[in-house]
């Protein structure tokens, strides 16, 4: 049986390159995104994870179909060959983002939000929509949104707080709140707490 491609993309697609900050780590915790960069661990596998790829791969598909343009490249310049990148999950005349969960009934959280605002707000598109599918039942919801430029900008600081992190070496502030939980920095992140 052949290998899936969403396998392939999962590690040949996520290599880190020199001076590039990941704007969907970003978006989650500026630690997260220094420790990433710092130690750049293999990307992890495990059933939630790879049903969230899968499922992606299917409704990005399904999009293709309908006109969108996907797995967009975002960029954005910090100064000094630093660069924010992230890839939109599907572009035409509104940025979609999609999103995986087991409780699609809880309010879409901020990182999500953070994100795709930043993606549209990047590529000049003033509309985006949070596709938000439950993996345990199929049901699904999309939320959109008008981009916000200042939640943009507030991005754009983030960026520039974690590049001078990482060139002198010094940890960035943390959200520090159930993500220690399941995040796989926690062992040292809650060290610098
Ligand atoms: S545990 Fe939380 S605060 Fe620490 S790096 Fe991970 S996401 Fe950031």
């Amino acid at each position: 049986m052949p290998i899936h491609p969403a396998l392939l993309d999962l590690y040949t697609n996520h290599t880190r390159k020199p001076k590039e900050l990941w704007v969907s780590n970003l978006s989650l915790c500026p630690r997260y995104e220094f420790f990433h960069y710092k130690f750049r661990p293999a990307p992890r596998m495990n059933d939630a994870i790879l049903s969230g790829i899968f499922l992606h791969r299917l409704v990005q598909e399904k999009l293709k179909e309908d006109g969108y343009e996907v797995e967009k490249r975002v960029e954005y310049d910090l100064g000094d060959g630093w660069k924010l990148v992230g890839r939109a999950d599907a572009v035409k005349d509104v940025v979609v983002e999609i999103k995986t969960t087991n409780d699609y009934t809880k309010d879409v959280p901020e990182h999500w939000v953070l994100q795709a605002n930043f993606y549209a707000w990047v590529l000049g598109i003033d509309k985006y929509i949070i596709l938000i599918i439950d993996k345990p039942t199929g049901h699904y919801q999309e939320v959109e949104f008008d981009v916000d430029e200042e939640k943009a900008m507030e991005l754009v600081e983030r960026g520039k707080e974690v590049k001078e992190c990482i060139i002198s070496k010094n940890i960035p502030d943390g959200r520090c709140d159930w993500c220690l939980k399941y995040c796989e920095f926690s062992v040292i992140c809650e060290r610098f707490s």
